[in-house]
């Protein structure tokens, strides 16, 4: 299987797997995509659904990445996979009315739904590195806002042939996050707090992977900057086997048939998730329609509505701030898919000069065929939380709240009877303080009596690797000025 750039019309620069994992973005800026998709049968669906989570996964990557042997894929499934989440990885076992089923994203060692592709990708390009005669350790550099960086550092914790060096500032991540990163363990990794705020942090990443001298220095010492960002092949191809997992668990508990269709509804930012849905039903899997839900920052929703793309807007924080986000990345995928080549290299130019595009009259009609919308604002997010835990005693994140809020929209519009899978991508207990709130409840001032009260309130138990914290030593309290050269110093230094 060969990849290429969405923005290379004419298939000229063929890369392997390994290749473009290794790479990340295209020299042209163009993402990666396998130059088909492959297919999968009915039966194959329903043989997935009765293995242990790590084989589906080998089963399904081993069609997308081919250079990787089945037993090299099975490896890296089962070291991500069965030691560093729950019972299953991905389990789709709440029902929240007639027609909704959650699907957990979450049951990793840092609680979101990141872990599910970045306990996996550390380990695929540990492999590439190998298969491609680098001889090099790959630097991980990772500016964070707070989730990424956390699952980041799990993820690549120990792996050979690799290193990671988060940076997050000082005052804008939350105390809970604060203290998953400053107690991080690992021999390969480093976490430094930046006096200044998230934009000063990727703004001073960016420009260290842009210094020609940095890079030079990083080779002297046997090592190349490498990024864990989201547009990267090893993170979406692990996101489409959840999919295909919770349909097949869906067949097996016989709460769908074998072929009947269903929706699926995802909490949208960078446009991974949901598009990792998309190559599902590429491939086969029985699906009626994507509902893509956003929280106030509902670029996408407008998008996906009128066809016009434009990022000049007011941005706003949210409870759920990893949606907080007003370049969807991985949209320019879909936009290859339905317009191709040459159309996405002129829609992603006209976005990065004038901040805006419309998409032809002709693409708009297959993304509507394709793609429902809904956006959900901050009181309606709270209320969701609210009514979800009075109806059906399930407790949702602000993340998974306003992707429920939008499958009932969705639900008014089209009426019932389609089952519909709600991609949840968070733990409450990440965001305990602001479900407590939601749901009425005062907010205890110490960090630990927040997650004791909202276990005392759900009735389900505080996540092990959040309840853990509390007992882990500090290792990381460095925090050193916002400039280039002081950034340098502690990538070079480390
Ligand atoms: C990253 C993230 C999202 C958004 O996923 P995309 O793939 O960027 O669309 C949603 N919820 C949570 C909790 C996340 O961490």
């Amino acid at each position: 299987m060969n990849y290429y750039s969405t923005r290379d019309s004419e298939r000229k620069i063929a890369k392997t797997s390994a290749q473009v994992i290794k790479q990340g973005i295209a020299d042209d800026g163009g993402l990666f995509l396998p130059e088909s998709i492959p297919e999968i049968s009915l039966d194959f669906i329903k043989e997935i659904g009765t293995l242990p989570y790590s084989e589906r996964a080998a089963k399904i990557l081993s069609l997308y990445l081919t250079d990787y042997t089945y037993d090299e894929l099975l490896d890296c499934a089962k070291k991500a996979y069965d030691e560093n989440f729950g019972d299953f990885a991905a389990p789709v076992s709440s029902f929240i009315g007639d027609d909704l089923r959650v699907l957990e994203l979450w049951h990793g060692p840092t609680c979101a739904f990141k872990d599910m592709a970045l306990q996996i990708m550390p380990r695929l390009l540990s492999l590439a590195l190998k298969k491609t005669g680098e001889k090099r350790t790959a630097y991980i550099l990772v500016a964070t806002s707070g989730d990424t960086g956390k699952a980041a550092l799990e993820g690549y914790k120990d792996v050979d042939s690799t290193k990671i060096m988060v940076f997050y500032p000082e005052d804008g991540v939350s105390d809970m996050q604060k203290m998953q990163m400053a107690t991080q363990e690992g021999k390969n990794v480093c976490v430094t707090a930046i006096k200044g705020n998230f934009d000063d942090a990727q703004t001073g990443v960016k420009k260290i992977f842009a210094d020609a001298d940095a890079k030079a220095s990083l080779d002297e010492k046997g090592s190349f900057l490498s990024s864990a960002n989201s547009i990267n092949w090893g993170r979406l191809a692990p996101q489409i086997v959840y999919y295909i997992s919770a349909y097949a668990d869906l067949v097996a508990e016989g709460d769908i048939t074998l072929g009947e269709k269903v929706d699926i509804t995802v909490p949208t930012g960078n446009f991974g998730n949901i598009f990792a849905a998309f190559l599902a039903k590429k491939m086969g899997l029985p699906v009626n329609r994507f509902i893509c839900a956003s929280n106030s920052n509902n670029i996408l929703t407008d998008f996906l509505r009128t066809g016009t793309y434009d990022r000049n807007r007011q941005f706003y924080t949210t409870m759920s701030p990893s949606m907080d986000i007003l370049i969807s990345s991985n949209l320019e995928r879909l936009l290859f898919y339905i317009a191709g080549a040459e159309k996405t290299t002129q829609y992603m130019k006209d976005l990065n000069e004038k901040g805006v595009y419309t998409v032809d009259a002709d693409v708009l009609d297959v993304i509507k065929s394709e793609f429902s919308a809904y956006c959900c604002d901050e009181e309606n997010c709270a209320k969701v939380i609210a009514k979800t835990f009075d109806k059906y005693s399930y407790v949702c994140d602000p993340h998974t709240a306003v992707a429920v809020h939008a499958a009932h929209e969705y639900l008014k519009e089209n009426g019932k009877g389609t089952k519909n899978i709600v991609a949840s991508t968070a733990s409450p207990y990440k965001f305990a303080a602001d479900v407590l709130s939601s749901l009425g409840q005062e907010i205890p001032a110490d960090m630990k009596e927040v997650l004791t009260k909202l276990s005392d309130i759900s009735k389900t138990p505080v996540p092990a690797p959040l309840a853990n914290l509390f007992g882990k030593t500090v290792r990381f309290t460095k925090s050193v000025k916002k400039n280039h050269e002081s950034l340098l110093d502690e990538v070079l230094a480390f």
